[in-house]
């Protein structure tokens, strides 16, 4: 696998100021796919400061031209699209026909939705005697996880160069390949120098140093809810505009008019896709206690089919945090009707397709994010405990409801406290706002949402 041994600052790849390298393992093989330096405190400041310099020029930039330069972004990722997915599947370790349907192509839409909002958006607009002016909010500071590696990158500087901004990103440790693949993508495309900057490295360090840079304007962050408490509560203390994108717990409702068979069968399919780590992912599916053990035979009959089709967990460190959550879960009282802790394979960070039947809303494994393929059926016993047991987490990132009738489903999505809901199985919209309520985070990404992200507000009266 191609790796660039510097940073992707100002336009060209420079060395790295210390000598210190991470390792990028395949999860399938656990063989070392590459190394990538590991960027510290100095290598932020030189990237930030690049991103300062070029602010100016890139803010001032006609947004037709901003918009010219995110379609030639659209249009490399969509010519390397084989050889970013094939990169996906060597670092993240998803099935490639995954990393082609989804890692690859997500991206593309969303690029390209910017372009077009770019070239569309009322930056400049009249009220009453004044005029308001939605401003570029200044140097980003992109902070992105493994799970989606190449969508979050783009779900975040894509907006952020639509507004005007420019962009210091640092990603996830585990995924650097295919952001380094996303930094030639960007100089490709004709973006000028410093108006998008990769500083590879760790996130106690280089993240850090990212999060509480001075002159950064807006932090930008996907990831656990432990690390996004912290950065939030650095930005406040500096009075800088932050954007959370957290964990999720998100519940898959079942109303007893729905096609049960389908629901279940979507629902477990949307569980163990990417290995369960998907923040939005339905984990805790919620049947009416008169069709619980139907529902749990069909969930474990589902997830028993996916056996060896799911690919590995992202690392070792993921693959025991997985494995222990199934371990609480059996402790708490919870039944396997599939899968189970053993690991399935000697080599590689694979994890069993897991589905516990008899799980209470207030188990360890009904509450915490497990970021694995594990899913939890719980019976309620009417439309009001059902509300009660999928608002009942901290969380409130998606969610699903399925029923005969589709207003019946609306009405009862319309009681989630959650940010997305797809209703009877919805398909995925680019353009629409992602986000969560409560502690799933602050802000939205995507469409023209994620782009008012990277903006701010000037009004001048006559
Ligand atoms: P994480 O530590 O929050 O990682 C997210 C990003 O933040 C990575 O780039 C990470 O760098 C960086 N980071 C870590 N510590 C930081 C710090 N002190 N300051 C600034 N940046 C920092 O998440 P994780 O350890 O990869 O995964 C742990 C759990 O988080 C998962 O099991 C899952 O529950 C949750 N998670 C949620 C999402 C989501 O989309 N909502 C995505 C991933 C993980 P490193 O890569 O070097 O750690
Ligand atoms: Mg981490």
């Amino acid at each position: 696998m191609k790796a660039h041994d510097g940073m992707y600052i100002d336009g060209a790849w420079r060395p790295a100021v210390g000598t210190d390298t991470i390792e990028v393992v395949n999860p399938v093989d656990e063989q070392v796919l590459g190394r990538v330096p590991a960027g510290t405190a100095e290598d932020v400041d030189t990237a930030v400061r690049a991103a300062r310099a070029a602010f100016p020029a890139w803010a001032a930039t006609p947004p037709a031209e901003r918009a010219a330069r995110l379609g030639a972004l659209r249009d490399v990722l969509t010519a390397r699209k084989d050889e970013i997915a094939e990169t996906v599947t060597a670092e993240l370790g998803s099935p490639l026909s995954f990393s082609q349907a989804v890692h690859a192509t997500v991206p593309i839409l969303v690029a390209g939705s910017y372009a077009e909002l770019a070239a569309t958006y009322a930056f400049e607009e009249k009220v009453g005697n004044s005029t308001v002016y939605q401003e570029p909010i200044g140097v980003v500071g992109a902070i992105t996880p493994w799970n989606y590696p190449l969508h979050q990158i783009v779900a975040k500087v894509a907006p952020a160069l639509a507004a005007g901004c420019t962009v210091v990103l640092k990603p996830a440790e585990d995924t650097p390949l295919t952001a380094q693949l996303f930094a030639e993508a960007v100089a490709e495309a004709g973006v000028p120098a410093g108006v998008f900057n990769l500083v590879t490295g760790l996130g106690p360090v280089a993240g850090q140093a990212l999060a509480e840079h001075p002159d950064v304007d807006l932090v930008s962050f996907t990831g656990s809810t432990a690390v996004g408490r912290r950065i939030g509560a650095t930005a406040g203390a500096a009075v800088k505009r932050v954007a959370l994108e957290l964990g999720g717990k998100s519940a898959n409702v079942i109303l007893p008019s729905a096609d049960l068979a389908k629901a279940v069968n979507v629902g477990v399919a949307n569980v163990m896709s990417n290995s369960g780590q998907t923040c939005s992912a339905w984990t805790r599916m919620l049947v009416h206690a008169a069709q619980y053990e139907q529902a749990v035979e069909l969930a474990a009959t589902a997830a028993a089919k996916y056996g060896d089709r799911i690919g590995p967990v992202v690392n070792a460190k993921q693959q025991a945090r997985v494995r222990g959550y199934i371990d609480k879960g059996v402790a708490e009282g919870a039944r396997i009707v599939a899968g189970g802790p053993e690991f399935p394979r000697e080599q590689g960070y694979f994890v069993q397709p897991t589905v516990f039947a008899d799980v209470t809303p207030e188990m360890t494994i009904a509450q915490e994010e497990i970021f694995g393929p594990v899913l939890s059926v719980i019976p309620y016993e009417d439309e009001e405990d059902a509300v009660r047991i999928a608002n009942g987490t901290v969380y409130g990132l998606a969610g699903a409801v399925w029923a005969s009738d589709e207003a019946e489903a609306v009405a009862f999505a319309r009681r989630l406290d959650t940010g997305q809901v797809d209703i009877n199985g919805g398909r995925f919209n680019p353009s629409a706002p992602f986000g969560g309520y409560k502690q799933s985070g602050v802000g939205r990404e995507l469409g023209a949402h994620g782009l008012s992200e990277y903006l701010q507000t000037k009004s001048l009266q006559f």
